[in-house]
């Protein structure tokens, strides 16, 4: 019995360095991640966790000789700080299930999104566990010391444990540490495709081109804003709370601006969210095969003008940079500029507008919009939005929420902006945003582009604002196509139909 005693009691009183080592090394990302989500409860009850099973692996170490048992802690001290590593970056990601979108933003998005990502989820959380984790040094080498204390201090240790352990019963169905192993093996899987990426091959025309019949008689100027990571439940146009597109708003009730009520985006991340709004085939997987907006465009004798505020080069810029390529004239406003606003694309678009290339053009509007981090998305003086409008929400959710709000509130400027620019000529404008994101909709600690696998997260990372802004011009001249317009907005839309309604729109005719 008393033999018995003696070894439960090890880890407190013999070995207690090794078990606080053990320890710290596994609940470190956990509570710095309980701090950072603001939910102490859920980092205490981490920490209990890692106690309970800290204090499993010492007692097991110490059913070896010596020489065994010092062996063990060699090989685990690594083990586990390497763990530190990776579990950091898994906690981080993964309190959002984040995993597969994490690479999938690196792999297929642009420069400034995927520094954006980085910024958001990994930069403080991860730094500051793995500076705090090598506190683990300083109690190696003070370990003979440490044993000293813990002789006369152990039933202190024993008592902490044993109060630990309720608080670690606590299991949060679905959602805990245990799920990681799953996730890790999914995260080695990515980062192996990750370093064997290569840059996406060049777009080019189809040939044949496209077979299309157009009498040439379509409207003059088509303006086709592409907004980013924009959520309907944050529009203000479908009845959201707060007043974020008050200018619009006020479009939408002159008739002008149709805003479509049901619009799911095709995808919930950016490229694949492209590579089935603007090409068009069956081959989806080898889309270079595929004909693109582009090839329509062209056939059915439209200029088309690339005008974006995303990133020009790197290999991270592949799609949507690549795909832009086949315009006939591009222009990237912010020469990659991370801290560039949206408005910088009226400047450019006025250049091409007043000087186009022919008789009917199209301009891409490619916008930053709403990505991730939100609190760079809009100028100072678009801040009307505070931490104090959402008493009912945690303090960490006020942030991100006043953050992407006053961002929509500037998008709503910028969209209004390009409006304004097109309202005197025979002018049909759509705004789509490429997919929404997920801002607290499937997790109270969650924000981002929707996560795989989870049906609600999916469903708010697809649920966008569209709208149709149609001049007076335009209308007076195409009225059977204005009431088309009319006609649709009632109807579920998919961005998948997007190149087939604005060929319908335009009058363009396929066989
Ligand atoms: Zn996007």
């Amino acid at each position: 019995m008393k033999k018995l005693f003696d070894w439960l009691i090890k880890p407190f009183r013999e070995e207690f360095w090794f078990l606080f080592i053990v320890w710290m090394l596994s609940a470190i990302p956990a509570l710095i991640s309980g701090i950072k989500i603001d939910n102490l409860f859920r980092a205490a009850n981490f920490c209990c966790k890692a106690l309970v099973v800290s204090y499993l692996i010492v007692l097991f170490c110490s059913l070896f000789k010596d020489k065994i048992s010092k062996a063990l802690k060699i090989i685990l001290i690594p083990l586990l700080f390497a763990n530190l590593v990776l579990d950091t970056g898994m906690f981080e990601i993964y309190k959002t299930h984040l995993l597969d979108e994490t690479v999938d933003i690196l792999l297929g998005t642009n420069v400034e999104e995927a520094q954006g990502f980085l910024e958001t989820y990994l930069t403080s959380g991860t730094v500051l566990t793995i500076l705090t984790s090598l506190l683990a040094v300083p109690v190696f080498i003070f370990r003979r010391k440490i044993t000293l204390l813990a002789e006369k201090a152990w039933p202190f240790f024993a008592l902490v444990f044993i109060c630990s352990i309720p608080v670690s019963l606590y299991h949060r169905p679905g959602k805990d540490v245990a799920d990681i192993a799953g996730w890790r093996s999914v995260s080695l899987l990515k980062v192996t495709m990750f370093a064997q990426y290569k840059e996406a091959p060049d777009f080019h025309y189809q040939d044949p081109a496209p077979r299309v019949v157009c009498d040439g008689d379509g409207p003059e100027n088509v303006i086709i804003v592409l907004g980013e990571s924009l959520s309907r439940s944050h529009c203000s146009l479908y009845g959201y709370e707060k007043q974020t597109q008050p200018m619009l708003e006020s479009l939408a009730r002159q008739d002008s601006l149709v805003v479509f009520e049901d619009v799911t985006s095709a995808w919930y991340h950016t490229i694949q969210s492209f590579i089935l709004m603007l090409t068009e085939g069956d081959n989806k997987e080898n889309v270079y095969n595929n004909y693109t907006v582009f090839d329509y465009l062209k056939a059915a004798g439209y200029n088309s003008y690339w005008i974006t505020n995303q990133a020009a080069t790197g290999i991270y810029d592949n799609f949507v940079a690549k795909l832009s390529a086949l315009s006939d004239r591009r222009n990237f406003v912010c020469g990659g500029s991370k801290f560039g606003y949206d408005d910088a694309l009226i400047p450019a678009f006025k250049e091409y507008l007043h000087n186009p290339i022919g008789k009917r053009n199209v301009f891409f509007l490619h916008m930053k919009g709403q990505h991730i981090p939100y609190n760079i998305a809009s100028p100072e003086s678009f801040r009307h939005f505070n931490v104090s409008d959402y008493p009912d929400f945690s303090e960490a959710q006020r942030v991100t929420l006043c953050d992407y709000d006053n961002s929509v509130l500037f998008n709503d400027s910028v969209v209004a902006g390009i409006i304004d620019v097109v309202s005197s000529g025979e002018s049909i404008l759509f705004y789509v945003p490429d997919h929404a994101q997920d801002i607290y909709d499937s997790d109270p600690d969650y924000y981002g582009h929707a996560r795989a696998g989870d049906e609600k997260s999916v469903e708010a990372g697809r649920s966008i604002p569209f709208v149709v802004y149609c001049s007076s011009k335009y209308i007076e001249k195409f009225p059977d196509e204005y009431k088309t317009i009319l006609d649709m907005k009632s109807q579920p839309f998919n961005t998948e139909n997007f190149i087939p309604m604005l060929l319908r729109i335009l009058k363009i005719e396929t066989s």
